[in-house]
């Protein structure tokens, strides 16, 4: 049976004010429960696998802010390196060992890439490595697929015109259409469209840039034989291969996807986990390619609090837990039992319900397609449901990140116990929405 809406007194009263404070209220778009509904959840408080709202209700969170938090909330050992790092002064503007401490600690255990520069986000990282591309090849054009997010910087914000290849249009009012016109959009999983953009615009791309693992428009996994084709047309046309691994880099493993497929990028892009849940993004390739940035080389990148001390003491104690051994195959063991369970409730049940999965990412896809690669395979009605479960899921003290499209995260915090309460949620849920 449905249960009635948590209470949302305060939050409710929170998001008024926010409207008059942020547009939409809230200071980023997806926060705002477009796609759900109610309205957004004031967060008050987070502690391992739980968070709690402004009106004191408790949830399991499998949002995680987003990814960031493989160890969960307040980690004790996040905590308490941030904590130690503070007391002597939050930013210098000036290199620290900090920066030396966690680029040893990725590097050394880190096969793809030779030297890596920090920055603030997984956008300017990306931006970054996109001028880096340009700037290496002397080349302007870039290739992207179709369902993949690599931030708001204005290069990337385009998607798939009609046709099999397309040049962009920009999926955001204030992009340049000169720029989206340098931007070339294909579907994933498609070796026919790959095959075309490069016939058609031979020697003008500087790079191709992918989530190895397509993480922003439901969980898109493409098949490692498509990985190396586009690993070898790259290679081919002297076309730089980005792996856009913000959400995949130290989530499916420690070294990412690169490691998870065994196919080297030139350039890697990273961000969420690398920070411990404070701002850090970062970008790495072979020394050769990374010194062609600035100081030494001509590509200009700069961050006035790049490599943050308090953010980067997060980030190496973050990734040190991460180094532990068993870490990920306890995880990885973890979300896939999870995972299993689900699934076969709902396959008992007949529900059209497919659960897509990668090491400690799941996803639920409202369909009965055994496969989804491409993000035209997501029938968009099926976002109903999605809508309908969450409310469900909210109601039974499950949080979950408020759109349809977005994967959910496990972390090491997640007990079994939580795990079973989810799973009766979710079936109890499912029960509803099918009911
Ligand atoms: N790239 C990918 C694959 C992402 O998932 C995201 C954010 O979700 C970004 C880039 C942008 O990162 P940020 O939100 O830290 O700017």
């Amino acid at each position: 049976m449905s249960k009635p809406d948590i209470s949302r007194t305060k939050s409710a009263e929170l998001y008024e004010k926010a409207k008059t404070y942020f547009p939409g209220g809230v200071n980023s778009p997806v926060r705002a429960f477009k796609s759900v509904y109610g309205t957004p959840l004031f967060i008050e408080k987070g502690d391992g696998s739980h968070i709690w709202d402004a009106d004191g209700n408790e949830f399991i969170d499998f949002c995680c802010s987003w990814g960031p938090l493989i160890l969960g909330h307040n980690h004790p050992a996040v905590r308490e390196k941030v904590t130690e790092v503070m007391q002597k002064g939050m930013s210098f503007g000036a290199p620290t060992a900090l920066e030396n401490e966690l680029a040893e600690l990725i590097l050394n255990n880190n096969k793809y890439i030779e030297k890596i520069r920090f920055v603030s986000s997984g956008t300017e990282a990306v931006m970054s490595a996109i001028r880096l591309a340009r700037g290496y090849t002397k080349r302007d054009k870039i290739l992207k697929f179709e369902g993949c997010y690599h931030g708001h910087s204005d290069s990337l914000l385009v998607k798939a015109g009609s046709g099999l290849v397309t040049f962009g249009e920009t999926s955001s009012a204030g992009v340049p259409k000169a720029f989206a016109d340098e931007t070339i959009v294909v579907s994933l999983d498609d070796t026919k469209a790959l095959d075309g953009a490069f016939a058609e615009f031979k020697g003008e791309i500087a790079a191709v840039i992918i989530e190895p693992v397509p993480a922003n428009n439901g969980l898109l996994l493409q098949d490692k034989a498509y990985l190396q084709y586009l690993r070898d047309i790259c290679t081919q046309n002297g076309t730089m291969l980005i792996f856009d691994e913000v959400i995949s880099g130290f989530r499916v493993g420690f070294e990412g996807a690169a490691a998870y497929y065994g196919i080297q990028p030139n350039i890697i892009t990273y961000g969420k986990i690398i920070g411990g849940g404070l701002p850090v993004g970062a970008y790495g390739a072979s020394a050769e390619v990374m010194d062609h940035i600035s100081p030494i080389g001509s590509v200009y990148q700069a961050g006035t609090l790049s490599g943050n001390p308090v953010a980067m003491a997060a980030g190496i104690a973050q990734l040190s837990e991460l180094l532990k051994p068993g870490f990920y195959d306890d995880l990885h063991s973890k979300t896939a039992r999870f995972v299993n369970e689900v699934q076969q409730f709902v396959n008992e049940r007949g529900y059209p319900v497919k659960l897509f999965t990668i090491g400690s990412i799941f996803w639920f896809a409202f369909t009965e397609q055994e496969r989804i690669s491409t993000a035209e395979q997501i029938d968009p009605a099926s976002m109903v449901k999605f809508k309908e479960m969450h409310r469900e899921l909210l109601n039974r003290g499950i949080y979950m990140g408020p759109s349809g499209y977005e994967v959910g995260f496990i972390s090491s915090a997640h007990t079994q116990e939580d795990l079973e309460i989810t799973k009766t949620a979710i079936f109890d849920s499912l029960d509803i929405v099918f009911g």
